[in-house]
């Protein structure tokens, strides 16, 4: 039995308009703000970081940005800041996203120094890490993820650690359609957290929160969170309503 607070968040992507961003928000704000025992939340598109975060001012619902620069502030065309996204109200950070590996360029090193850059500033990187198909076909999935994530906390002090989340997001069932079973999940969540507790601490590891990510829907998440080291899931497409984002986030509560 986990002590772990699960955490679930919707990453809308390069979706919805500010209205839409904003009405998304308030259906989300009404359905799951009476889940007091799971923290809930949403990464709108940059467009929508201030609206929405105004929205969800007074709610229990974090917002998340889709990603950061590692710098506070300088010449660096069309980039936002961690301080920039702590001042639109973000709580949280997107990182690494394998969409923004594959597409954008990131490098493991450069998820590190976000990482680093969003501590500097009060703020909560949400790491993602994944294996693609090919790389899991050649029996790599375990030395891809460690090597993300040791690159993704390089920097981090304990303490910092405990505080980030690592969301294990397997390439090949990201908008598939395609969910890692619950076993295989699992078994990529236990070797992160013991990775973790080699580069800090058992008693940090046992903290951390990991979320699963791929094709996660209102119908296999219960399965996925009785695993024993998945503690949230980071959501692409179910999140973008909010019927069924809300019943992700009630998953224990067959009635919601
Ligand atoms: C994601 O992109 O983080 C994701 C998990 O997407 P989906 O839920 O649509 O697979």
């Amino acid at each position: 039995m986990t002590t772990r607070r699960p955490i679930i968040a919707g990453n809308w992507k390069m979706n919805l308009g500010v209205a839409e961003g904003v009405a998304l928000a308030s259906e989300i704000r009404n359905r799951c703000s009476r889940f007091r025992d799971i923290d809930v939340v949403v990464a709108p598109a940059a467009t929508s970081l201030y609206p929405v975060a105004q929205r969800l001012a007074d709610s229990p619902i974090g917002v998340a940005a889709q990603n950061c620069h590692a710098e506070d502030k300088g010449a660096f065309t069309g980039e936002l800041s961690p301080v920039q996204l702590a001042d639109v109200g973000c709580r949280y950070v997107i990182v690494g996203h394998s969409e923004r590996r594959a597409l954008f360029g990131e490098t493991d090193e450069g998820v590190g120094k976000k990482a680093r850059a969003l501590h500097d500033h009060g703020l909560i990187p949400i790491v993602c890490v994944g294996e693609s198909l090919a790389e899991r076909e050649a029996g790599e999935t375990l030395d891809v993820v460690l090597r993300q994530l040791d690159a993704g906390l390089a920097g981090l002090q304990p303490d910092e650690i405990v505080r980030t989340v690592v969301a294990y997001e397997p390439v090949w069932a990201i908008g598939t359609g395609r969910t890692a079973t619950p076993a295989q999940a699992q078994d990529v969540h236990a070797a992160l957290r013991k990775r973790i507790a080699e580069l800090a601490s058992p008693a940090v590891a046992d903290k951390v929160r990991l979320q699963y990510g791929g094709s996660v829907k209102p119908d296999n998440i219960a399965a996925l969170m009785a695993q024993p080291d998945i503690d949230g899931a980071l959501v692409g497409g179910a999140s973008l309503t909010a019927d069924s984002f809300a019943r992700i986030v009630a998953y224990e509560n067959k009635d919601a």
